[in-house]
């Protein structure tokens, strides 16, 4: 399923009950302290919050891993080997509707994600060794980078050049892309989940041969309705909450009133859950990055001969699906009619 990231977050924000109570937009946390008794959170606007706990999901530079564990190094734990220059466009002539379409070359890799009328694409390039890890860009770094990539072809057959794209576009956005697992995943009574703990910096897709051998492998997957194509960085997050949320619970029924050695065990147990998984996400997506980038001459062999060799639909079937079907869920919800597919999920 293909949706943007804002509808999610409307969807779970309206389904929510009591939202006006527990959603409080507009704060920004600037100070943490925990005792053995709870944690206190002091926000710009001088308000205070306490409770038991504080599950940190506040991103890549989150406050809570850098000032809410004692002892947790203040570094931040992610690198960051890729750009990516991110936005919305119409579907120009020579793009197939609803496809996954990407254009594979040195250094750069072209994804975009069609509808019957947008195209959402996504434009990776490896850094140089030289460059700072983290950066930040302005409109005028998005110009230059799509300017030097303007006549690059990035469909099948070649009849669509990123400028034709870069032209129709409503917005656009470079950002940095991290890379890392932390390896702090909680102390005391603090815990962090998402992007606060581990970066993983590439969706996953199939590849095809691009049919004028320029310009690397086109990968299109309009022939499928579903796909076992998976994007990891928000469902890594997802699949935290529900490792997260499943030992809470289990903690609450078992001990109405838990001390900080309790939670600090349940924590334990999540990050035991979830660290392989994300650690493997994240081998899975860099080294997809760096094939479709070709980082070195046997990546863009294996692009460019091994991949079409072995088929897409083997790829999607038996690599991609690998990490979906092993996937977290809430051990308490029943799932009810939920749809059958080929892939199983296997807990
Ligand atoms: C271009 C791009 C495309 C992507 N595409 C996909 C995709 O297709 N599928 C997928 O699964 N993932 C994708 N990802 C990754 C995904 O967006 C992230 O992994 C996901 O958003 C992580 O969720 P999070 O809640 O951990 O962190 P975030 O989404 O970063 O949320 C953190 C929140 O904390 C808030 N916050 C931060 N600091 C403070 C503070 N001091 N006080 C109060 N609030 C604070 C922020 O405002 C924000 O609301 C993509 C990422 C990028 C950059």
């Amino acid at each position: 399923m293909l949706f943007e990231r804002a509808k999610l977050m409307q969807l779970l924000y309206h389904s929510l009950p009591n939202r006006k109570k527990h959603v409080l937009p507009g704060k920004k946390v600037v100070a943490v302290e925990q005792d053995d008794y709870g944690v206190e959170v002091a926000c710009t606007d001088g308000s205070k919050y306490s409770g038991d706990i504080l599950v940190g999901c506040d991103g890549a530079h989150s406050i809570a891993r850098r000032l809410g564990m004692p002892g947790a190094p203040t570094a931040q734990p992610f690198e960051s080997k890729f750009r990516c220059l991110f936005g919305v466009a119409k579907l120009v002539d020579g793009l197939e509707p609803c496809s996954l379409i990407e254009t594979h070359d040195k250094d750069v890799m072209f994804q975009l994600l069609t509808s019957e009328t947008q195209a959402f694409f996504l434009v990776y390039e490896a850094k140089g060794p030289e460059e700072a890890d983290y950066k930040r860009y302005t409109q005028a770094d998005c110009e230059a980078l799509a300017r030097k990539y303007g006549a690059h072809a990035i469909g099948r057959g070649g009849r669509a050049i990123f400028s034709h794209l870069w032209e129709t576009r409503d917005r656009a956005d470079l950002f940095d892309l991290g890379e890392g697992i932390a390896d702090k995943w909680h102390g005391g009574r603090v815990v962090l989940l998402g992007d606060a703990v581990h970066k993983v910096s590439v969706l996953a897709k199939r590849c095809f041969l691009n049919p004028t051998g320029k310009g690397g492998i086109v990968a299109d997957n309009s022939a499928l309705k579903m796909t076992s194509n998976h994007a990891f960085g928000a469902n890594c997050a997802l699949e935290d909450a529900a490792s997260l949320t499943n030992g809470l619970r289990a903690l609450i029924q078992r001990n109405g009133s838990p001390s900080a050695l309790h939670y600090g065990d349940v924590f334990g147990q999540y990050q035991k859950e979830r660290q392989g998984r994300a650690k493997l996400c994240m081998l899975f997506t860099g080294n997809y990055t760096r094939f479709a980038t070709w980082q070195n001459w046997f990546y863009k062999f294996a692009c460019l001969y091994l991949a079409p060799a072995i088929g897409d639909q083997f790829v999607a079937d038996w690599c991609f699906s690998l990490i979906p079907k092993h996937g977290v869920k809430l051990d308490f919800v029943p799932e009810g009619q939920s749809k059958v597919g080929k892939v199983m999920y296997s807990m």
